[in-house]
């Protein structure tokens, strides 16, 4: 099997090397780093290696789909550390939406803000009752005149206090089955009646909220698609967040870093890289990276030969769970019970261990955001495989 790029691709990559040398440098970034990381966005995205799929006039590069070069792009900007495109809802979740089912002045206003960062949004889908079983959600839509009014609430929506839009599920058509009374809705967040409240989470931060919506209106001509299709537009939606969760670019790097801290925490008086057991959970944990990496290389083919890719992108969600869980369960191993006090406090620390902790507490969270991990298998099961269907729950991947 040839799994190199072939040469026209290695010239795209020496251009891409080339930009970033010229164009990136880490030592600039502390000096002002909003506004030198905006420049280089900007510069990139002129170059034609950012927002490649958004038109011109959206503010994106809009380049001709080349998955391979996409690919080369992540990884040599991951490579290089330097920023992509503007992390968040808005890149992963809403241009792509927008894109597909907007209106064209839904598209002129609300995208080039955001892929310029300046729109930041909140996923407003889950409910206090309604998580995996989504299409349970009961907050309302109701449309008086030219405005919908929106009640009810929204619950683990990350990053909503630092969000100006949330893009909402609502039910506006309550007498219908309950997958067909949903519609997709933007919502500014920043009006009377939007209430915000931080939940802490065991790491000590605050990265998602409750919203309470109470009478909050939003104009009638912000909903997306048409009147009870939200539910068939969220699937856009959700699709798009299980392939950035599924993303494989990042773990080379985080393995060689639990290597490095394998090699310096003892375990029975020597390096714990000489320990068997940890040498076997390594060896398994690089096995499960590189089924990851040939899964993405699967999905990049199907795409390369414009084949629908099924259920590849789910499949990577769940590896990058399995990849996660597994990191952390070697980094709590090397670092000891103090990996749940302070990582720091041990022999051999050094600048950067800390972040083991948020590892490990991350992990936890990645088998549930965006879809928990046992729906997630009922589906590949159920589509993929072709079992019996779960009874209890009615979906739509
Ligand atoms: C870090 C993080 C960020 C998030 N950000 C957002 C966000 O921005 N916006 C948003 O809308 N939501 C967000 N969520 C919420 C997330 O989508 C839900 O937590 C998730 O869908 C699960 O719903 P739930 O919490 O209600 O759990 P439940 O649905 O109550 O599930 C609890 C457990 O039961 C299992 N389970 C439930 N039903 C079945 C079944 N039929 N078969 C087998 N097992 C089942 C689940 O796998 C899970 O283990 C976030 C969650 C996390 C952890």
């Amino acid at each position: 099997m040839d799994l190199s790029y072939g040469s026209d691709m290695e010239d795209f990559r020496a251009q891409v090397r080339h930009f970033l040398a010229e164009r990136w440098s880490p030592a600039r970034v502390a000096e002002d780093a909003a506004s030198y990381v905006r420049a280089f966005r900007a510069d990139a995205t002129k170059a034609g290696y950012l927002y490649r799929g958004v038109p011109k006039a959206y503010g994106g590069s809009e380049q001709a789909p080349d998955m391979l070069k996409a690919q080369i792009i992540r990884e040599e900007f991951s490579r290089a550390r330097a920023p992509s495109e503007v992390p968040g809802n808005g890149t992963t979740m809403v241009i792509p939406t927008l894109l597909q089912h907007g209106t064209d002045w839904q598209k002129q206003f609300f995208l080039p803000p955001t892929v310029l960062g300046d729109f930041l949004w909140a996923q407003g889908y889950s409910e206090p009752n309604a998580g995996s079983d989504l299409a349970s959600l009961r907050t309302r839509g109701e449309l008086a005149g030219d405005h919908w009014i929106v009640n009810g609430q929204k619950i683990w929506t990350s990053h909503a206090q630092n969000s100006h839009y949330m893009f909402a599920l609502v039910r506006t058509e309550p007498e219908r089955p309950k997958h067909n009374g949903i519609s997709y809705l933007l919502i500014d967040l920043r009006q009377p009646g939007v209430t915000i409240r931080p939940l802490r989470q065991m790491t000590g931060r605050s990265e998602f909220c409750e919203v309470f919506l109470d009478n909050v209106r939003t104009p009638a001509d912000w909903i997306v698609g048409e009147r009870g299709q939200g539910w068939r537009i969220s699937r856009t939606t959700l699709k798009h967040e299980r392939s950035t969760i599924g993303g494989s670019e990042r773990n080379d790097e985080t393995f060689l870093k639990l290597v490095s801290l394998a090699r310096r925490r003892s375990r029975f008086g020597q390096p714990a890289i000489r320990d068997r057991e940890i040498r076997q959970k390594l060896i398994e944990l690089e096995g499960w990276i590189l089924a990851q990496k040939a899964s993405s290389y699967r999905r990049m083919s199907l795409a390369l030969d414009a084949q629908d890719e099924g259920l590849v992108g789910l499949v990577n969600k769940q590896l990058t769970t399995e990849i996660a869980q597994r990191v952390a369960a070697i980094a709590q191993e090397l670092i000891g019970a103090s990996a749940l006090v302070d990582p720091m406090a041990a022999k051999g620390a050094k600048r950067g261990d800390e972040k083991w902790l948020d590892q490990i507490m991350g992990s936890l969270a990645v088998a549930i955001a965006g879809g928990a991990s046992n729906i997630q298998r009922n589906i590949i099961g159920e589509r993929g495989l072709g079992l019996p269907r779960d009874l209890t729950l009615e979906r739509d991947a």
